[in-house]
């Protein structure tokens, strides 16, 4: 510009263009990573860590490890590090990541479906004992979790649950990881159809190849013949339901998730035959994959993009870009008035018995993994589940041989005719070993529950279904806090002295199936984690006090 040339006047009311952010979608040409976990993903494709792995870091122990490795691409075989003990939750946010480490992994074994055999049971158990210190807890993805793993043992461990047919494989990281399925798949007397063979079928077509080993951030789904399996929080997930001319086969459901930014998924209105799920689902992770912003980690989940595009569109997009064909439109899935957890004793299709039991917030232990396996061979059956909600059911039981089996369980502290509070608690990993952890979470559920079986055993009668507490160590979601009837999240709070103490923003009435919706954050409405049995027993009371007829929690 010449010196004598006025500037070009600028609107005092118009702000200057500004040339729009990309998101990172690959589909629009940012192939370039714009942040650290982006680059990552690029630079060596997750899935090749179980070399190095196994060839290097088992030898040189976990001083030898890349941290590129440990804290990135270790997670897409299901490893992360544990939180080091002692470090109390208040002293967290001052820590840089790496001080959190301990030297031990947490180890998610993928069960997808939660479908084990009593093989793979003892399997599992007897590599908690021998190298898991006995830790095992039941996830509410139907995962089995170890604790104080050494990166050392992890070539034996593969060995061992391979050998039995399991993987660890996409178990974490920004993968498509563990489907979860219907506890009760192929024997429900009321399931609409079995998603097992979908399942199946996804595993073999997706689950650890390159091509989807790098999506934006991790991919959740679920296939169910029946509405057991939490489909409305799920990055994709299948619902059985029955189409007036075509019969049975599946409600297709997208961009559900819970976390800091929840959302309820939206129904893309399209009926699915079981022989297709696998295309569609492939269809629409690889839209995640292609379409799915990767600027922002936050963001980067497949529910922003549902949210942005609304389910119309990112049909079309399912339908012209991938499958290259319409959709079949079909009906939406019956949802049950009161979630389905499948405890108790329930008639097979067969007419053999799945028994459900609970265990206080899926805490069990290796020894308890052997001797359930044991307990349900006694009773002649080889099949046993795990549910979303962090408890088992033992299938295939002759009729002679139910109360034996209840019996055994109840030995090994597995009720199955448990109190509502003992069915309805459900508590992530918290503070013991999880790194972003802020409070204590299986303890204080433990505490809980016996509690209030303590203290409530005067209105237990008048509970017809269980009312959910759901206790979460910090603002993510693991333990589903936002759809529990009293949701628990985690945090440090002042008490009544002015000192600073573990405790619990707390939400109420959230829910889902009939009562699909989150639970309201009551502003300023906070508990310790000394005061939680106190504050739960007033709810409780308050509720039963004041409910009409039926009238559910979440109502
Ligand atoms: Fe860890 Fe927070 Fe998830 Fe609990 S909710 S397991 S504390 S990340």
């Amino acid at each position: 510009m010449s010196p004598t040339t006025p500037p070009t006047p600028v609107s005092p009311t118009k702000p200057p263009a500004r040339t729009p952010r990309g998101e990172g979608q690959w589909a629009l040409g940012y192939r370039e990573p714009l942040n650290p976990n982006e680059r990552s993903k690029k630079d060596d494709n997750p899935l090749n860590v179980r070399a190095r792995i196994e060839n290097i870091y088992a030898k040189g122990g976990f001083d030898s490890i890349d941290p590129g490795d440990l804290r990135g691409r270790f997670r897409w075989y299901g490893l992360y590090t544990q939180r080091k003990p002692g470090i109390d939750g208040g002293r967290t946010a001052t820590l840089e990541p790496e001080e959190l480490d301990d030297s031990y992994f947490m180890l998610r074994v993928r069960t997808d479906g939660g479908a084990v055999t009593t093989e793979q049971l003892t399997v599992l158990g007897e590599v908690s004992q021998t190298y898991a210190r006995d830790t095992a807890d039941i996830t509410d993805r139907q995962n089995i979790q170890y604790h104080w793993i050494r990166v050392e043992d992890m070539p034996t461990i593969w060995q061992k649950l391979e050998g039995a047919g399991m993987t660890t494989m996409e178990a974490c990281g920004d993968s498509p990881r563990v489907i979860l399925g219907s506890p009760v798949a192929g024997i429900a007397q009321d399931e609409v159809i079995d998603g097992t063979q979908a399942i199946e079928d996804i595993k073999r077509r997706f689950i650890g190849d390159p091509a989807y080993s790098n999506l934006p951030r991790k991919f959740k789904s679920a296939v169910s013949g029946l509405p057991d399996i939490a489909h409305e929080i799920h990055d994709i997930a299948f619902v059985g339901v029955v189409h007036p001319e075509h019969g049975p086969g599946f409600d297709v459901w997208v961009g559900g998730g819970l976390s800091t930014n929840p959302m309820i998924g939206q129904r893309l209105g399209a009926w699915v035959p079981l022989d297709e799920v696998a295309d569609v689902y492939g269809a629409v992770i690889s839209v995640f994959r292609d379409y799915g912003y990767r600027r922002l980690r936050h963001r980067a989940r497949i529910k922003f993009l549902v949210k942005d595009w609304g389910a119309a569109k990112f049909r079309q997009v399912v339908e012209d870009e991938y499958l290259h064909r319409k959709l079949i439109d079909g009906p939406a899935p019956e949802v049950p008035a009161v979630p389905i957890d499948h405890i108790g004793v329930h008639k097979q299709k067969d007419g053999l018995y799945y028994v459900g039991a609970a265990p206080i917030a899926g805490r069990v232990s290796g020894s308890a993994l052997v001797e359930i396996a044991k307990a349900a061979e006694r009773a002649g059956s080889n099949r046993v589940r795990f549910t979303p909600q962090q408890k088992l059911v033992v299938l295939d039981v002759p009729e002679a041989e139910v109360a034996g089996l209840q019996a055994d369980l109840a030995k090994l502290g597995l009720q199955t005719t448990p109190s509502p509070w003992r069915r309805g608690v459900m508590a992530c990993t918290g503070i013991e070993f999880c790194k972003l952890a802020i409070v204590e979470t299986k303890a204080r559920a433990h505490d809980l529950v016996s509690a209030l079986e303590a203290r409530l055993t005067d209105v237990t009668d008048g509970i017809t279904a269980p009312i959910s507490v759901h206790i979460n160590g910090c603002p993510n979601s693991c333990a589903r806090i936002q759809t529990a009837d009293i949701g628990l999240k985690g945090q440090i709070v002042t008490d009544d002295d002015g000192n600073q103490v573990e405790g619990f923003q707390v939400h109420l009435g959230g829910g889902l199936g009939l009562d699909a919706g989150f639970g309201r954050k009551l502003r300023g409405h906070k508990v310790t984690g000394a005061e939680l049995p106190d504050y739960v027993e007033r709810v409780v009371r308050n509720f039963v006090a004041k409910r009409e007829g039926d009238e559910r929690f979440a109502q």
